[in-house]
């Protein structure tokens, strides 16, 4: 009986033991053909991506290039807008520049007249003198004569500007006012030798501001006089100013031709300091034009001329 039991259970341990291998072998079977599957089909996967990867590239290839130029394309038409675009911004301070600018650019408003015959032809009776525009340095007016009225020496001026010059003194001497010519026409190497003792005596600076440089002066036109009180104690004095002989030309010196060529307040146009003394002839219609604007008017607000300090 004994041995029969035993027989049993070694049986059924054997059975146990087949039981238990095979299931170890069942799972080694089992996790070795997972293991190949998925290494078959790791590979699989990857060479399908690697396919895909590869039909994408081609794919993307001549997308690539189309991209590419489309994106030249871009470029370039992103390379225009820049253009339009860059020098639109460089542009706006260009375009603002003339805009700020246009102050400066109402010169060419001036020059324009002054450049016509009528103001740049030395024989005008608008003919100008200043400082940005000047006459030929050996300009002498061909028809100069004696001024036959009083005067501090003899005095030259051009024909009609001393006949008119003659007939204003008369007019006013007829109003008990005595006026002497003081300066007249000068020659540019006349004005020369004047500017340089002032330059000698006061700088280059004020110099400007009192005197012409040769070439730039009125006087040298034919057609412009100094003109004093009857004891010249104000004569090339803004004291003139307030003398009844420089309230008088003030007021009357237009009906003969004249204009007071350097008014008080004009500095800036007219590039010299108030001289209540110097008038210019331009001519009775001009004269009374320019007065009725203002007893003030400068030949260059009038005309529209450049005027100021010189350009160099
Ligand atoms: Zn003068």
């Amino acid at each position: 009986m004994k041995k029969r039991k035993k027989r049993k259970m070694t049986t059924v341990y054997l059975m146990m033991g087949v039981v238990v291998l095979s299931l170890v072998i069942g799972l080694l079977v089992h996790y070795q053909l997972t293991a190949k599957q998925t290494a078959v089909k790791e590979p699989v996967t990857q060479e399908k991506e690697e396919k895909k990867e590869e039909i994408k590239e081609e794919t993307k290839d001549e997308p690539v290039q189309e991209e590419d130029e489309q994106q030249v394309e871009e470029v370039q038409n992103e390379e225009e807008p820049v253009n339009e675009e860059e020098p639109v911004v460089e542009q706006a301070p260009v375009v603002e520049d003339p805009v700020y600018e246009e102050p400066v650019q109402e010169v060419p408003i001036y020059t324009p007249p002054a450049l016509s015959a009528e103001f740049s032809d030395p024989y005008s009776l608008l003919v100008v003198a200043n400082k940005k525009y000047a006459l030929d340095y050996y300009f002498e007016p061909t028809d100069l004569r004696v001024v036959n009225a009083t005067g501090n020496r003899t005095h030259y001026l051009r024909d009609c500007a001393a006949s008119a010059l003659e007939t204003m003194f008369v007019a006013a001497a007829q109003e008990g006012i005595t006026l002497v010519t003081c300066s007249s026409y000068r020659s540019a190497s006349y004005q020369a030798s004047l500017y340089n003792n002032y330059v000698a005596m006061y700088g280059t600076a004020t110099a400007d501001t009192i005197s012409a440089r040769p070439g730039y002066s009125d006087h040298q036109t034919g057609l412009a006089a100094d003109i004093g009180d009857h004891d010249q104690a104000t004569v090339f004095t803004q004291a003139m100013e307030n003398t009844v002989e420089g309230q008088w030309l003030y007021a009357h010196a237009h009906e003969y031709g004249f204009i007071l060529r350097y008014p008080k307040g004009k500095e800036w146009i007219t590039g010299y300091s108030f001289e209540p003394w110097h008038y210019r002839y331009v001519g009775v219609e001009y004269a009374t034009a320019i007065y009725n604007v203002s007893p003030d008017c400068t030949l260059e607000e009038y005309f529209g001329i450049e005027g100021g300090d010189y350009a160099y």
